[in-house]
């Protein structure tokens, strides 16, 4: 019974879009990291075990964050009067030089974990940078801390300061050498990750490919971001039918699991191609608007059965914590409903169900509390004031839009209690 988790509270998660489910004052059970039910009267074969009660609290699943940029944490809120492009020259790039040298990477990827893990965010995909000790650091760093990951070397062999570009051999060497050394870990894995097309030549995106195969490792990457970026790069692959072909012909769309960070401006050959590869795209709101790129047409997509997770990504988007990108997914979307009523806006259900289930499809059964997902949770408290006055829904919507680490007094991954 050692392996037994039982957590007490006011459970509440979206099984899908429409609604929460909600079991007031009830038990989650979990076996070996695995829920096995949820109970209003806990059976008997559980009686004599131990029981955690967080009494009237919430007991929600944690945050999957699909995308951002773990070395770029400590410019979040900087260069926002910029466009994508300036952006990254003026102060990414600068930045991500720096994450070579062992001890600037440790202070930065520590802190960057920190603020992670204290606002709930347990399940999510992070771009490091080229350096592969950087990246090794920030392997060991999140594996130490326990929650779930997958994390890539940023693969880039043209179009950025030489301080950050190496090699197509040297890139597909450190890329090896991560991947060996962390593809049998259970919880932080190996991604492969080109940058974007621009950064990458076409032979550098070919071979990426086939260690994609090679491996079946999952991919990630940015796509359609911006109108300048999605001219360069059909002047980069001029041979190239739409952006979305620059992975699909090199075997990174797709061919093996893949999430693609923005698509704001997919064309309908681009829908087409992302359904038919069951690519999971990534809505980043705060981004989205932070560097003017547009507004992702969330709701066209999800009306196509397009697969969609929520990202923060940092440092485009300026917060962390993802249930403020849930937030702000709502608010884009209800801008796009006042210049076009017949655009429905986001619910409160649908922006959860993105931050949780949806993007924890990415990682298996995570991101809901259905029998066999895994007891990945948080534990979220409020003012007495509240939790006395209102429905398990409101509060959890209150928690949401205004709510931050001060209310989150626990969490869970795979049934083990992480630290903060
Ligand atoms: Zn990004």
């Amino acid at each position: 019974m050692e392996n037994l988790l039982i957590l007490k509270g006011n459970i509440i998660f979206t099984q899908t879009p429409e609604e929460f489910k909600v079991y007031k004052d009830s038990y989650i059970v979990s076996n070996k990291g695995k829920i096995e039910g949820i109970y209003n009267i806990l059976p008997e074969k559980y009686q004599n075990c131990l029981i955690k009660d967080y009494r009237n609290r919430l007991i929600i699943p944690t945050f999957v964050d699909l995308h951002l940029h773990a070395s770029q944490f400590i410019q979040c809120g900087m260069g926002m009067n910029k466009k994508l492009l300036d952006w990254l020259n003026d102060y990414t790039f600068k930045l991500e030089k720096d994450f070579s040298k062992a001890q600037f990477a440790q202070e930065a990827y520590n802190s960057f974990a920190d603020e992670l893990i204290k606002r709930g965010t347990l399940r999510a995909c992070i771009f490091a940078t080229s350096s592969t000790i950087g990246t090794e650091i920030l392997f060991e760093i999140l594996k130490k801390r326990g929650i779930g990951a997958y994390i890539g070397k940023v693969d880039m062999d043209r179009n950025a300061p030489e301080s950050i570009i190496e090699s197509k051999d040297q890139l597909i060497k450190g890329t090896k050498y991560l991947i060996e050394k962390y593809k049998n870990e259970k919880l932080v894995k190996p991604i492969i990750t080109p940058r974007f097309a621009p950064t990458c030549s076409d032979e550098l995106l070919k071979e990426l490919g086939s260690l994609a195969n090679k491996y079946d490792l999952p991919v990630q990457s940015h796509l359609d971001e911006n109108l300048d970026e999605i001219k360069w790069v059909q002047s980069l692959f001029p041979k190239t039918k739409n952006y979305s072909q620059a992975y699909y012909l090199n075997d990174l769309f797709g061919q093996t699991k893949t999430v693609m960070a923005h698509c704001i401006y997919l064309n309908e050959d681009e829908i087409n191609l992302v359904r038919e590869n069951n690519v999971m795209l990534v809505h980043c709101p705060d981004s989205n608007i932070n560097l003017r790129s547009g507004i992702m047409p969330v709701r066209k997509y999800l009306d196509l059965g397009v697969p969609i997770g929520l990202g923060s990504d940092i440092a485009g988007g300026h917060r962390i914590a993802l249930n403020e990108s849930m937030v702000r997914a709502v608010q884009l979307s209800k801008i796009l409903n006042i210049n076009s009523p017949g655009i429905k806006p986001l619910s409160i259900q649908e922006v959860f169900y993105l931050g949780t289930k949806s993007g924890g499809k990415f990682f298996g059964n995570t991101g809901s509390f259905e029998k066999g997902y895994s007891m990945d949770a948080l534990i979220i408290e409020d003012d007495k004031l509240i939790s006395g006055r209102y429905s398990i829904e409101d509060r959890l919507e209150k928690f949401i839009y205004t709510g931050d680490d001060r209310n989150i007094c626990a969490r869970y991954v795979e049934g083990k209690y992480i630290e903060i």
